[in-house]
């Protein structure tokens, strides 16, 4: 490879948004690099971390989430992607061609996708750790898990207070026999419609000034223990699962402020498009996207920004 030439597009990040995008770009002729990420996770994302993926379309029986990612990264590779094992640690947007250094290369580009997308927040609770009962009945994403056998009928807990709690709790009385959102304070932050429809169902309980002290199982979860933190009572409780819903962070550490980010830290685009405030710099998937965040929703903004970038090089005359 030559890694003096400047490269049309390099694509930072490799979930459903990354390969979607080299999928588009590499189609396109534009010879697309991705960093698809070493230290920072797994290739292909948070779905790498999740076990059956049964709401992405065209998998009528459902896929693993690592099986879905490897036909992602083999599409990509098929139309001549180059993909890097590879976390980028800086990149200058402040001259073009933009310039992309990784663990081990270095890249000079006339476009960016920066598809590096979000982490969901987990909670140091014993008994929630990886290898503990992670992905044996705690998840931190309901849309995702909550549909699988092993939440039918049972008692689930959601932990958090927010939009997201509220969301994936409704999402879960679908499933559970009674679902219990455990909230550290006495008010919830969710907006008022959100919290009004969860506190109004009557599957869903809120368990308010409550945190969860240690999750315990046999081979899956079977019980938490709930403490109230104004009395200090505990009580152990027969539980199917439980949901971290407290929030993601975005991986755009790395861009150190030279993109617009929102004050959560997501990168700021153009509504209905990926553009972000610097030409040529497009952002797709959950890195901008923090309603949606589905695999099916980064990949259609992931094929948006290699349009857009295709477009863009167009425009500076780049073929
Ligand atoms: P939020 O940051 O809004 O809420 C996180 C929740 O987790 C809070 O209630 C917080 O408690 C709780 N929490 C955080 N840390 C801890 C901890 N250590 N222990 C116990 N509880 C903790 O995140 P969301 O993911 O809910 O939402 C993020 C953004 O996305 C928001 O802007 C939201 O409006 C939006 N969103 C919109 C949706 C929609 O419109 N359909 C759906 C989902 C999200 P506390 O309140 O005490 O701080």
């Amino acid at each position: 490879m030559d890694k003096d030439a400047v490269k049309k597009v390099v694509i930072i990040g490799s979930g459903p948004a990354g390969y979607t995008a080299a999928i588009y770009a590499a189609r396109a002729n534009l010879e697309p690099v991705i960093y698809e990420g070493f230290f920072s996770g797994p290739a292909g994302g948070q779905l790498m971390t999740t076990t059956d993926v049964e709401n992405f379309p065209g998998f009528p029986v459902g896929v693993t989430g690592p099986e879905l990612m490897e036909h992602f990264k083999k599409q990509a590779i098929r139309f001549g992607s180059i993909c890097l094992m590879e976390d980028v640690v800086s990149i200058d947007l402040s001259a073009r061609p933009f310039s992309i250094k990784g663990n081990q290369s270095k890249f000079l580009a006339h476009s960016v996708i920066i598809a590096t997308g979000a982490m969901a927040k987990r909670l140091d609770i014993p008994g929630t750790r990886d290898n503990e009962f992670w992905n044996k009945g705690v998840s931190a994403c309901a849309v995702c898990d909550g549909a699988i056998p092993i939440f039918r009928n049972k008692d689930l807990y959601v932990v958090g207070g927010g939009d997201a709690a509220c969301e994936e709790a409704m999402f879960l009385t679908k499933y559970a026999s009674k679902v219990y959102l455990v909230h550290r304070r006495d008010e919830l932050r969710a907006s008022k419609i959100m919290a009004e429809r969860a506190m109004k169902h009557p599957k869903i309980e809120v368990l308010w000034n409550s945190v969860v002290e240690v999750v315990e199982g046999e081979n899956i979860v079977n019980s938490v223990t709930v403490k109230n933190v104004k009395t200090n009572e505990l009580s152990k409780r027969a539980a199917g699962g439980l949901f971290f819903a407290v929030g993601h962070v975005p991986n755009t550490a790395f861009l150190a402020n030279q993109v617009d980010l929102l004050e959560t830290g997501y990168i700021k685009v153009k509504p209905g498009t990926t553009q972000t405030n610097i030409e040529g710099v497009f952002a797709a998937g959950d890195v901008q996207d923090y309603v949606y965040r589905q695999a099916i929703t980064a990949a259609g903004s992931g094929c948006m920004a290699a349009l857009e970038a295709e477009r863009y090089l167009t425009s500076i005359e780049i073929h």
